[in-house]
């Protein structure tokens, strides 16, 4: 089981197409995958339109699990749970938030906010994360991410710390934005258990925590070109 719920295309800031993505995780021996593009307050209907059609269409060509779903990014702290909640009723398999890396500036309070809002699937890479918030984000059933991707995954291990502490779902992503960040079984392996995971936590990590979520994604109502 390889799976992976934050990948990027040309729609945002990503190299591959949607063809282009699926066929290489296919290659590289995905079962299940999320498209998350960027989107923001103004564009996510229409990407989310784009990506329901497109991904139905990768996952026939590339007989794999094929999710369509967004990466809230650069909204004020205060409406990304409306626009989660919206998101969701035009049919986003996976809502993730873009959270406070130490990567580049992103809004204080949006872990916060990201955390106390059940719509929301995933927060990722949220940096030096609090343990209060963690404990939110385990209330809230909000995953927090361990990141394959260079300079968000150096909070890995304090995002796994804290985590294990309060009892967060911890996932691990690859942030895919261009062929050679796809994980592989080794490389996600990798990331978990270099994050500070045991095995038993890894493999909750790796298998069982995207499987619930790909699962909920899957048995929401059918998806519609028509939003
Ligand atoms: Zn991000
Ligand atoms: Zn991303």
């Amino acid at each position: 089981m390889l799976y992976d719920l934050h990948t990027h295309t040309n729609l945002s800031d990503g190299k591959l197409s949607v063809d282009e993505l699926a066929k290489q995780a296919k290659a590289n021996m995905y079962t299940a995958m999320a498209i998350t593009d960027h989107v923001d307050e103004y564009n996510y209907q229409e990407i989310l339109l784009y990506l329901l059609n497109q991904s139905l269409i990768a996952s026939r060509d590339h007989d794999l699990v094929v999710l369509a779903g967004v990466e809230l990014t650069g909204i004020h702290p205060s409406k990304i749970a409306k626009i989660a909640k919206d998101a969701r009723s035009h049919g986003a398999q996976i809502i993730i938030v873009h959270g406070e890396t130490l990567k580049e500036k992103v809004a204080v309070g949006t872990n916060k906010a990201a955390v106390e809002c059940n719509e929301i699937d995933i927060l990722a890479h949220p940096g030096l994360i609090s343990n209060d918030l963690a404990k939110t984000a385990k209330d809230n059933n909000v995953h927090l991410e361990l990141s394959s991707r260079q300079f968000h995954s150096i909070t890995n291990g304090h995002v796994a710390r804290v985590g294990l502490e309060e009892g967060s779902k911890i996932i691990v992503n690859s942030d895919t934005h261009e062929k050679e960040d796809l994980l592989t079984i080794e490389k996600a392996r990798s990331i978990a258990i270099g994050s500070g995971l045991n095995d038993k936590e890894a493999a909750k990590a790796l298998v069982s925590n995207p499987g619930l979520i790909i699962k909920k994604a899957l048995e929401q109502a059918p998806k519609s070109s028509n939003l």
